[in-house]
């Protein structure tokens, strides 16, 4: 039986100390109900509900106020016209995009050499949880399945990073059971329920699920439960390390955008300011 990476507890602890999440998570909060509180101000966040042109407008006017330190774009754009995802995403200042999904963050993540100023959430929560487990990665083969821009393509680069062997799979792999056979670390980033069973895993494989799927289920009230893109009664028989969907990455993915904000935040005013490179 798998032990059970829990991204709930583990989340609490990234960045040394449980008791700094929980100040984090109160300062969020007073943050939000008191605007007004200097302390509070570096952790308010705030809400724009915008289409283009005045998203664009509104990014840039953030990027110029000194007193925000992170900006999220919500992906996918939820407009009825069609709006530029990449111009949008690109317009946010690489020392705020505290999401990580700018050009110069993913292209630097990607670059032999270069480092980002701020590393994507979901990615870098993944690699917490493989860490946490105590696995060796060097010379490891990891299958990442999925090859977003937001989780799959970064998670690569982490695990490569790291000195692991990485296959990136996606919807046109032919032979997606035998590369997941294989795999000593399997990172799922599908958005396909119960995709990867337990029969396909490596015996003590470590397993990262970041799907989140919402399926019908009568027994809830909501009518409906969340499960990832592996089926997890079967994986984890097989497999050495799991993480439960809820529970696993999602919290983690929240933990290191907390992280990220603070990383902004005293860059921007304690810290010597971060200079952007010239990428090669
Ligand atoms: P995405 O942009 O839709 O990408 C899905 C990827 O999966 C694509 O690369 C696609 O291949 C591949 N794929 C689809 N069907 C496949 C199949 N049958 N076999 C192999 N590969 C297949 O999704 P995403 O944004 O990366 O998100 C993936 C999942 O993670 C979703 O469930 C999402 O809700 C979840 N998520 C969770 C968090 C978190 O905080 N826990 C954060 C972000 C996302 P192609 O490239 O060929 O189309």
């Amino acid at each position: 039986m798998a032990k059970i990476i829990d991204g709930k507890a583990i989340a609490q602890y990234v960045g040394g100390r449980d008791d700094s999440a929980v100040y984090i998570r109160m300062k969020v909060r007073a943050g939000n109900e008191l605007p007004a509180v200097t302390f509070a101000h570096m952790y308010r966040s705030r809400l724009f509900c915008l289409a283009h042109p005045q998203l664009l407008e509104c990014i840039r006017a953030l990027n110029d106020d000194m007193d925000v330190h992170g900006i999220i774009v919500q992906l996918p754009l939820d407009s009825q016209e069609e709006i530029d995802e990449v111009t949008i995403t690109n317009a946010v200042r690489p020392e705020k995009d505290v999401d990580g999904f700018t050009r110069y963050n993913t292209g630097a993540l990607a670059q032999k050499g270069e480092l980002p100023l701020l590393y994507a959430c979901t990615p870098k929560g993944c690699m917490h949880l493989i860490e946490s487990t105590g696995i060796e990665l060097s010379g490891k083969h990891a299958v990442v399945i999925g090859r977003s821009d937001i989780v799959g393509r970064p998670v690569s680069y982490l695990l490569t990073r790291r000195n692991a062997t990485v296959t990136l799979c996606h919807s046109r792999t032919t032979n997606l059971k035998e590369e997941v056979a294989r795999a000593d670390i399997v990172v799922a980033a599908v958005g396909q329920p119960g995709l990867v069973q337990g029969d396909w895993l490596k015996p003590g494989a470590v397993v990262i699920d970041c799907g989140i799927n919402s399926i019908e289920d009568s027994s809830k009230k909501s009518g409906f439960r969340l499960v990832g893109d592996v089926d997890f009664a079967s994986a984890s028989q097989v497999a050495g390390h799991i993480t439960p969907v809820p529970g696993g990455v999602g919290p983690m993915t929240v933990a290191m955008l907390m992280g990220n904000t603070v990383a902004a935040a005293r860059h921007a005013t304690t810290v010597r300011p971060w200079k952007l490179r010239k990428l090669k």
